[in-house]
């Protein structure tokens, strides 16, 4: 078992282990993606997950997305499991109502920003909220526009997709992310297509984000200075485990283990 210790924020009252994976493996084939891993996030902690590329980070987000799942293990998200082993060895999976209760509290914004092309930057944001959460169409309008305000875009709420940059889309794909009041925001990269210029603008977003609300994040990224400003605890990865977890100051300016030194030599 590999164990990541857990440092609550300061300002987090919340659970210890409000995210929690116990044990999970992961192959595909012969690949072993995630190798009996474990490991919790308290409520309110910002955490960064890095390592090389293939190392197993976009498959904890997405088994938290149960858009895959896990081999054998157990996650919970709270109170709640999204997948837990049976005495028997067998993985089961939460019943689909609550599996749809957990969906309902994370969203993810991932590297290609996906909006709705034929639908207005402000449809974009309201158009989950009327319909998942079932908001009326003025109150998810309001909402929508403080978001677009707080991500810099209140004069572009007519606009398509396609009149915006790169850099702008993702700044709507995060506003359309937190408009269903999630408690957990996972983020997929959401940098990486963008010049460093573009980068920057969703970056200072995402830091407002961190700073003005208690929200739990996970954070696959490339940009290790946000990493370090925005993160409690950053989680070196590397062929399917964690192999060192500290805070970032730690990890950045002294990190323990050589592969950590070797992989922030290469990226920084
Ligand atoms: P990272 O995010 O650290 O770059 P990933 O979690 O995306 O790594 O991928 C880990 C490994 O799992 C990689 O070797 C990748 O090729 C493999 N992998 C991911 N998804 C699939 C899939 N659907 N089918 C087969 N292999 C996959």
């Amino acid at each position: 078992m590999t164990e990541a210790s857990s440092a609550v924020p300061e300002k987090s009252q919340g659970q210890a282990d409000f995210i929690r994976f116990d044990d999970i493996s992961k192959r595909f084939g012969k690949n072993v993606v995630l190798d009996d891993l474990s490991f919790s996030v308290g409520a309110g902690e910002r955490v960064t997950l890095i390592g090389p590329s293939g190392s197993g980070k976009t498959t904890i987000l997405r088994m938290l997305m149960t858009l895959l799942k896990p081999d054998s293990g157990t996650i919970k998200v709270g109170d709640d499991y999204l997948y837990h082993e049976e005495r028997n060895g067998k993985l089961a999976a939460a019943s689909e109502a609550h599996i749809r209760k957990v969906r309902g509290r994370i969203t993810m914004v991932f590297q290609q920003y996906n909006l709705f092309p034929n639908m207005r930057v402000l449809r974009n944001v309201t158009e989950a909220p009327v319909h998942v959460l079932g908001k009326s169409k003025d109150e998810a309008e309001e909402r929508a526009k403080e978001l677009l305000e707080m991500v810099g875009l209140s004069d572009k709420v007519s606009s398509y997709p396609s009149q915006l940059s790169g850099g702008q889309q993702q700044r709507v794909a995060i506003a359309r992310a937190l408009a269903m009041e999630p408690d957990i925001l996972l983020l997929d990269e959401v940098t990486s297509a963008l010049d460093p210029e573009l980068a920057a603008e969703v970056l200072d977003v995402l830091r407002d984000v961190a700073k003005s609300s208690d929200i739990t994040m996970l954070c696959v990224t490339h940009a290790m200075k946000f990493a370090r400003d925005v993160s409690n605890r950053v989680m070196m990865f590397d062929a399917g485990r964690i192999i060192e977890a500290a805070p970032p100051g730690e990890i950045f300016d002294s990190p323990k283990q050589e592969r950590t030194q070797k992989f922030l030599q290469s990226v920084l």
